[in-house]
């Protein structure tokens, strides 16, 4: 429905003259809470994180698109190496992007139950949309540097968005 009502309210906000990353960052936040309140719960090998490329730090000399995983050096200077830490800790699939189409073709080849996606409010609306009816949580990056160009991700809030998709492992102690 909101997917649906989306070019309505655009629309109407150009007539009222509404800015529109206000609109979109609306729309993330409702659809975030409409994922948040069907407690969609899947396994770590069904959940994949994907995040921008101006994640990493523009100097980083690195090739991470291909395999963030074993690229990375971890070096601390740009939050890619907290997402491969993570995603090595909690055991999801993790990808860096550089557009639309490479992270279309990455929902493709690993087909999860649930997405993660991180980005600025319109590469979130309009993924988001692209790959309805899988669930996709956005999380907003942070951009000190204006827009595009050494992001960076609340990793807290990553953390967090992540647990509350994943299933709990029985304790095999009990
Ligand atoms: S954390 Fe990884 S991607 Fe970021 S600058 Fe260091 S090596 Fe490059």
């Amino acid at each position: 429905m909101i997917n649906l009502l989306f070019p309505i309210a655009v629309m109407m906000g150009k007539i009222f003259g509404f800015d529109r990353r206000k609109i979109e960052r609306s729309f993330v936040a409702v659809s975030n809470q409409i994922i948040h309140h069907q407690h969609i719960k899947v396994r770590p090998e069904e959940l994949l994180v994907v995040t921008p490329h101006c994640l990493q730090l523009a100097s980083c000399p690195h090739k991470i698109t291909r395999d963030p995983m074993a690229n990375c050096k971890r070096c601390g200077q740009c939050d890619i190496g907290a997402l491969v830490t993570l995603a090595e800790e909690m055991g999801f699939h993790f990808f860096v992007v550089t557009g639309g189409t490479l992270a279309r073709q990455t929902v493709k080849k690993i087909r999860p139950k649930a997405v993660l996606a991180i980005a600025c409010e319109r590469d979130l609306t309009s993924g988001i949309q692209d790959v309805y009816p899988l669930p996709a949580v956005g999380v907003m990056n942070i951009r000190p540097n204006g827009p595009c160009y050494n992001t960076h991700v609340d990793m807290q809030q990553v953390r967090s968005e992540i647990e509350s998709m994943l299933i709990k492992e029985e304790n095999e102690n009990g």
